[in-house]
């Protein structure tokens, strides 16, 4: 564990040296409607699991920059306030579903359920990409709603954020997926090497190894200040004891897209 890592000072500098080594940031949205991308570039997902306060937070920290990234919310931290705020800083809002999870394996309610929250949000918000939440107590994965008759289509979505993007660290045409799962970045990426620290990460990207690339962001991870980041690493010690039978499903975070989608294809 990086004890030290994970503030939104490590976050900034992140960002700078991004925008310094000239990337171009993509939200999911941008992502999948271009059909060409600058190079270098990356797409930054958040997931909203819980700590509303900092994504909101984090949302700043990249409008002062000028970036626009993603953030998928729950149900528990959806509010027309906070994605009104997220969305008017320039970033895009999508749903961050579990409505499997919820409805314990009962596809066709899963469905309904699903239908209900994203017109809930588009009330609110635009809403095109979705992403499923990785529910660590539940047997049921979420993604496997899209195993079957259903597709996102059928709810004028235009992305799903594993299945709609190829990933892969060792094939240069595609976006590496790096994952603040587990608050180490653990990824190994072809053209640069391992990645753990956020200052691994920084010099990746200055490395010229790291040209595409897929983060996932956990704002709920990330500490605003230094009273909030020994609040954060107490927490993690305390959730470290409890980790190990959740561990299995939790990896659906640190898994690569790709691989995803290939169990998903074969087990349809
Ligand atoms: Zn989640």
């Amino acid at each position: 564990m990086n004890v030290r890592d994970f503030t939104f000072d490590h976050y900034g500098r992140l960002l700078d040296a991004a925008l310094d080594n000239g990337y171009t940031f993509y939200t999911l949205h941008d992502y999948v409607t271009r059909s060409d991308h600058d190079s270098p570039y990356i797409i930054v997902r958040h997931d909203v699991d819980r700590k509303v306060g900092t994504a909101r937070s984090m949302a700043r920290v990249e409008a002062e920059r000028d970036v626009s990234t993603s953030y998928y919310f729950r149900t528990s931290t959806f509010s027309p306030e906070t994605v009104a705020e997220v969305s008017e800083l320039g970033h895009e809002v999508g749903y961050h579903y579990e409505d499997l999870a919820k409805t314990r394996g009962d596809f066709e309610a899963a469905h309904e359920r699903f239908g209900r929250n994203l017109a809930r949000f588009r009330e609110h918000v635009d809403v095109t990409t979705i992403c499923p939440h990785g529910s660590p107590l539940s047997p049921h994965h979420n993604l496997d709603m899209w195993r079957g008759e259903y597709t996102i289509e059928d709810y004028d979505l235009l992305a799903e954020a594993y299945l709609s993007v190829d990933t892969g660290n060792d094939d240069d045409a595609i976006p590496s997926y790096v994952s603040d799962t587990g608050r180490d970045w653990g990824t190994d990426v072809a053209g640069f090497g391992r990645i753990s620290t956020t200052d691994d990460l920084i010099a990746g990207l200055g490395s010229g190894g790291c040209e595409r690339l897929y983060l996932l962001v956990h704002p709920g991870r990330w500490s605003r200040n230094p009273a909030e980041h020994l609040q954060r690493v107490a927490w993690d010690l305390a959730a470290e004891a409890g980790k190990s039978t959740a561990r299995t499903v939790h990896s659906i975070g640190r898994t690569s897209s790709d691989r995803i989608a290939r169990a998903m294809r074969e087990r349809v």
